[in-house]
């Protein structure tokens, strides 16, 4: 039996009636298998013992006696005090909402103690603790799992206890015998007994190795196995080398053409990008290809070479982007740049207008357009196109395997090509991406200026401001930039008064720079304003853009050097990377002012300056990770594949390149998993395929 076999209902234990059942569900545990799968969140350590003596240097763990009672406060707020004492000191334990512990625990009686305490009102006290009586305390170390309305923990101590006792001794292994010995790891059926009640912290940590290497190495499995299907089908193949050189013989003639009219090179990342997506194109087969490249890196012309050569070939190009801004901007870049090799070039979003977007895809259908930038919008369902042949997603690591099937799903498998600045961390790259190739541009066109970045608070804005002005007069641009579109309602919420785009706009343009043109530009901007606003600041008639984070992404125009952003704190690291590299984009030094409310505490300092101390996307999007943790960090949870129990494949990224090594190895010498080591495997991906609800 294998643990998510286990589908009995939990009205099978002790205590869960059809009410309790319904509550259980809330927490998603309806069966056996759900239930010991609700990991414990923490464990509490009844087990050692620190007497009441040592309240400052440790939380507390004594069995001790009830030796008085007293209460204080009026009314609703009147609160109970117990009077506790072991050998060593007597100590006060506040019991705020819980009046029933009077009667739970009268004078005399004796009982387990875990808590934290403090000096205050002239006595030892405590309001965060927890009383057992000395019967109930069953193990050492106990779980604490996360709950809901109607289930309380000890309630569901008590099934976790009887679900294990009843159930996980039969379980068998999931994993290879052979990596369970080579890495001392727990059978399965100890692994679930010890994760719910180690008898000792090493039995835990022992538990949670085996459970996380367990899911690590079944995503893997799932990764690989759609990663060597890819490879299969390109039987004969050779995958094309690392950093390779691109020679002029490799380049087609447009790509040729195009290079000869820019006024620069590509860097040596730009060229070794190229040689890669050309050598895929040429295969048979289809490109999956990641290209990951800071801001500023010079993605944008490396897809249109790429889309140079599906032309070339005969097929069509389509160019996504997450805004209509950003497309927009990618759709005027290449009539800058392609349409003078004759290239056709097109404009969708979903706010087209209906005669237009009729003409647009009659003549996309009809291969009148060859290359088409657009949002989301270019894979609608009435989209049709005559030879797709490359697919290029900008800047979207919200897309996971689900929905890059759906995009090339529209042409006869194209090419995919996904670019992204968001510097993802290898191990998740592993997994969110694991099955794309990835090139990586490491450096960024030569003579670019380090921006310089400062961090004001919010009393010397003024200060900002000033240097924000002298960069004005010298004819360059600025951009400053908002947590909010509009205050009102949702700042009432907020700890403080936030300032937000549309009244700033206004400050800005009358009060501050009056002298210079300003325009607005957020989320809500009708979508024609939003194109004048952007043409206008590009062409530098504009000078001053007001904005959200709407210009976060992708927005490129050199001669803005100052980029402002208020309220700094209430951004993510990578948003403001992200927002600092529109500003270094020209010849000019260019400036970036993180401005924090006046109350930011100390670690909110830290972490700004953590953009102080870096440039580099790749160590700001670690720190980000380690400040954050990896939940939030921008697609990685909506990929679609991490429904991860006790996983973390960041923190756990050791193991995962192990996992992932164990299973390719596995799966490349014997892709049916026939032979009896490996048979394990394709029995559970068979009776439970762990992954299967998210469609991989
Ligand atoms: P990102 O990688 O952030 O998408 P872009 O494609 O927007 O970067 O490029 C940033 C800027 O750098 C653009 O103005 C582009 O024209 C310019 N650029 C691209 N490649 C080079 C190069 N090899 N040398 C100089 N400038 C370049
Ligand atoms: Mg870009």
């Amino acid at each position: 039996m294998f643990l998510r076999e286990l589908l009995q209902s939990v009205t099978v234990l002790k205590g869960v009636g059809s009410e309790k059942a319904g509550s259980l569900a809330r927490l998603g545990i309806t069966n056996i298998a759900a239930l010991l799968c609700h990991y414990p969140r923490d464990w509490e350590d009844w087990g050692l013992t620190v007497p009441l003596k040592d309240w400052k240097t440790s939380q507390v763990c004594a069995d001790v006696q009830i030796v008085a009672k007293d209460w204080f406060g009026y009314g609703p707020t009147k609160t109970l005090k117990l009077y506790v004492e072991d050998e060593t000191a007597r100590v006060c334990l506040k019991c705020f909402k819980q009046p029933f512990l009077e009667t739970q625990f009268p004078i005399g009686i004796r009982a387990r103690l875990l808590g934290r305490f403090e000096y205050k009102y002239g006595e030892i006290q405590s309001k965060s603790f927890k009383l057992k009586h000395i019967r109930n305390v069953y193990g050492p170390i106990l779980p604490v799992y996360p709950l809901t309305a109607g289930v309380k923990l000890d309630f569901l101590r008590n099934l976790t206890r009887q679900a294990v006792s009843r159930y996980a001794k039969a379980l068998e292994n999931e994993l290879p015998e052979s990596v369970i010995t080579r890495d001392g790891l727990f059978h399965k059926a100890d692994a679930v007994r010890a994760i719910h009640f180690p008898a000792s912290w090493q039995e835990l940590d022992r538990a949670r190795k085996t459970l996380i290497y367990e899911e690590l190495f079944y995503l893997e499995v799932m990764v690989a196995q759609r990663s060597l299907q890819r490879k299969a089908n390109s039987s004969g193949h050779e995958v094309a080398p690392q950093n390779e050189d691109l020679s002029k013989e490799d380049l087609s003639s447009l790509q040729k053409r195009l290079l000869e009219r820019l006024p620069f090179a590509l860097t040596p990342g730009q060229k070794s990008a190229v040689a890669e997506i050309n050598r895929d194109m040429d295969s048979p087969f289809p490109m999956a290809r990641l290209l990951q490249g800071d801001v500023g890196s010079g993605k944008t012309l490396v897809s249109f070479l790429a889309a140079l050569k599906a032309v070339e070939a005969g097929g069509q190009a389509a160019l996504m982007a997450p805004t209509e801004l950003l497309a927009r901007q990618h759709a005027e870049s290449a009539a800058r740049l392609l349409e003078p090799l004759c290239i056709r070039i097109a404009f969708l979003t979903g706010n087209l207008k209906a005669s237009g977007r009729a003409n647009l895809l009659k003549a996309l259908s009809s291969g009148d357009i060859d290359m088409i930038a657009g949002t989301h919008a270019l894979f609608s369902r009435d989209v049709e196109y005559k030879n797709l042949r490359l697919v290029v997603v900008d800047e979207q690591h919200r897309f996971g395997v689900l929905q890059r099937q759906a995009i090339t799903a529209k042409g006869n498998l194209p090419n995919l090509l996904m670019m992204s600045a968001t510097p993802i961390p290898r191990s998740l790259a592993l997994t969110v991406f694991g099955d794309l190739d990835v090139s990586v541009i490491a450096d960024l066109p030569p003579g670019r200026k380090a921006i310089k970045t400062h961090l004001a608070k919010e009393s010397n804005e003024g200060k900002v401001y000033d240097f924000v002005r002298r960069e004005l007069e010298a004819g360059r641009q600025a951009y400053f930039v908002y947590p909010l579109i509009e205050g009102g309602d949702e700042s009432s919420l907020l700890p403080y008064d936030l300032k937000d785009a549309v009244s700033m706009a206004d400050r800005l343009a009358k009060e501050v720079f009056p002298d210079f043109p300003l325009a607005l530009l957020h989320s809500k901007v009708d979508d024609e304003d939003k194109r004048k606003a952007m043409e206008a600041f590009r062409r530098g008639e504009i000078k001053i853009l007001a904005a959200t984070s709407v210009v976060e992404v992708g927005v490129d125009v050199p001669n803005a050097t100052c980029m402002v952003i208020e309220h700094a704190e209430r951004f993510g690291l990578s948003a403001l990377h992200q927002l600092r590299g529109r500003v270094g984009r020209g010849e000019d030094q260019s400036y970036c002012f993180l401005v924090y409310s006046d109350n930011l505490g100390d670690d909110g300092k830290k972490r700004l300056m953590v953009m102080l101390e870096n440039s580099s996307g790749f160590v700001i999007a670690e720190e980000d990770l380690k400040l954050r943790g990896p939940g939030q960090i921008v697609g990685v949870e909506q990929s679609g594949y991490l429904k991860l129990g006790l996983a973390d494949p960041v923190r756990d990224a050791e193991d995962l390149v192990r996992a992932r090594s164990d299973v390719f190895e596995i799966l490349e010498s014997d892709p049916a998993l026939e032979k009896p080591p490996n048979k394990r495997i394709a029995e559970v991906l068979e009776r439970c395929p762990p992954f299967s609800e998210v469609g991989l």
